[in-house]
């Protein structure tokens, strides 16, 4: 039996968030389950870039010092990261609003920066990786993932979180070589397996709905979840915003993989009532997803069946975010003639669809339009 536990909180005031934490992990046993004198503990938050704490792209920063807080009274060495998309984590700690809370905390920033190859034997689809030092220089990693909608997996939580323990740039090769959403859920949960944090705090008190996991609209959804198990946490967030956790594939691969569980029937729920939490009108995609390879007639037809990202050109700065993290050579968003003072335009025949450029610019600009033949067939 998994537990999940699930506490209200409808603000982030320190202290209150500081309140609603200590009861959340005092459900799971306590913090010295979790941590013991003199370890290594690396805390890893979503800093996905470098923006403010009330555009709920990144973990807010009450919930980042609460958690800390609570393990620094177990005598433990507690340091931090992440590694964002693009730009440093110093930049975007300092933008989220963590830095502050580190530096009056006295913790250290983990090096996110530098990568370690590592081979893990019990990886199902991928066994070679290369992860963040931090990961190596430490005895656990405690995850603090944001709720947020995401166009290429539906929903990015507990497990997807880990995916920033990938260095840089990098993370767009995997893109590159996993187009499909599927078995790019398969890496995810082999990466995760991997990391295997010890336990997953969940920012929700503010989510993310809509065009996600940077472009979307805060959603008050007024909740924390703990868990030592990533797949029943995700599960959870999933019944409440009424998505099947089955169309999430690092759900679905997380449990097939044997990494925990979705089935309700396995999952306790401790703290406060799940029913109060049911929000049925969170924007999210709730069909399953389709897979899209770039090839030949498969790409024709997927052409017309699988969401495109468009720009909505009046409102693009022209910035060329979208044209440096698209990950395909040669680039499916790019300069029209390399020229930078227009807006950057699309050759789907290139497009993965790994939403990369729609996940990161920073106008939330970009879009995803479903092809008419898709809609005609959903009719
Ligand atoms: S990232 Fe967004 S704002 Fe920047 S060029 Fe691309 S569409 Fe325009
Ligand atoms: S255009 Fe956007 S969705 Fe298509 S491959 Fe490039 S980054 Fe991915």
């Amino acid at each position: 039996m998994s537990k999940v536990a699930l506490i209200r909180c409808g603000t982030y005031n320190y202290e209150d968030v500081k309140e609603a934490v200590k009861r959340g992990i005092g459900l799971l046993g306590g913090i010295n389950r979790f941590a013991k004198k003199d370890e290594k503990i690396v805390l890893k938050p979503n800093l996905l870039v470098a923006d403010p704490p009330e555009k709920c792209v990144t973990t807010h920063p009450s919930v980042f010092g609460a958690v800390a807080e609570l393990f620094l009274t177990t005598g433990a060495k507690i340091s931090y990261g992440d590694s964002p998309a693009f730009g440093s984590m110093a930049g975007a700690a300092k933008k989220a609003g963590l830095a502050e809370v580190a530096g009056r905390l006295g913790i250290e920033e983990a090096d996110f920066k530098n990568g370690a190859d590592i081979y893990f034997e019990k990886g199902k689809q991928n066994r070679k990786f290369i992860v963040a030092k931090a990961l190596l220089d430490n005895d656990a990693v405690i995850s603090l993932p944001k709720l947020k909608s995401h166009a290429f997996e539906r929903f990015t939580g507990a497990i997807k979180n880990q995916f920033g323990c990938v260095p840089g740039m990098l993370k767009g090769e995997y893109h590159v070589k996993i187009p499909d959403p599927y078995n790019f859920a398969k890496m995810l949960v082999d990466l995760n397996s991997f990391v295997n944090p010890r336990l997953y705090v969940m920012d929700g008190i503010h989510a993310m709905e809509g065009n996600g996991p940077r472009g979307g609209k805060p959603r008050q959804m007024n909740m924390l979840l703990f868990s030592e198990d990533p797949v029943a946490l995700d599960a959870t967030v999933c019944r409440l915003i009424g998505l099947d956790p089955e169309f999430v594939p690092t759900t679905k691969f997380g449990m097939e993989y044997g990494m925990g569980t979705y089935l309700e029937s396995e999952i306790e729920i401790v703290g406060d009532d799940l029913d109060s939490f049911k929000d049925d009108g969170f924007d999210i995609k709730r069909s399953p997803l389709r897979t899209y390879k770039a090839k030949g007639f498969s790409r024709f037809i997927n052409n017309r069946f699988v969401p495109k990202p468009y720009i909505l050109e009046d409102r693009c700065v022209k910035c060329g975010v979208c044209v440096n993290m698209c990950p395909v050579d040669p680039k499916a968003v790019d300069w029209f003639k390399g020229d930078k003072g227009k807006v950057p335009v699309y050759n789907y025949d290139n497009c993965i669809r790994c939403y990369c450029c729609q996940e990161l610019c920073p106008e939330s600009v970009i879009k995803l339009k479903v092809p008419i033949l898709r809609r005609m067939f959903k009719r």
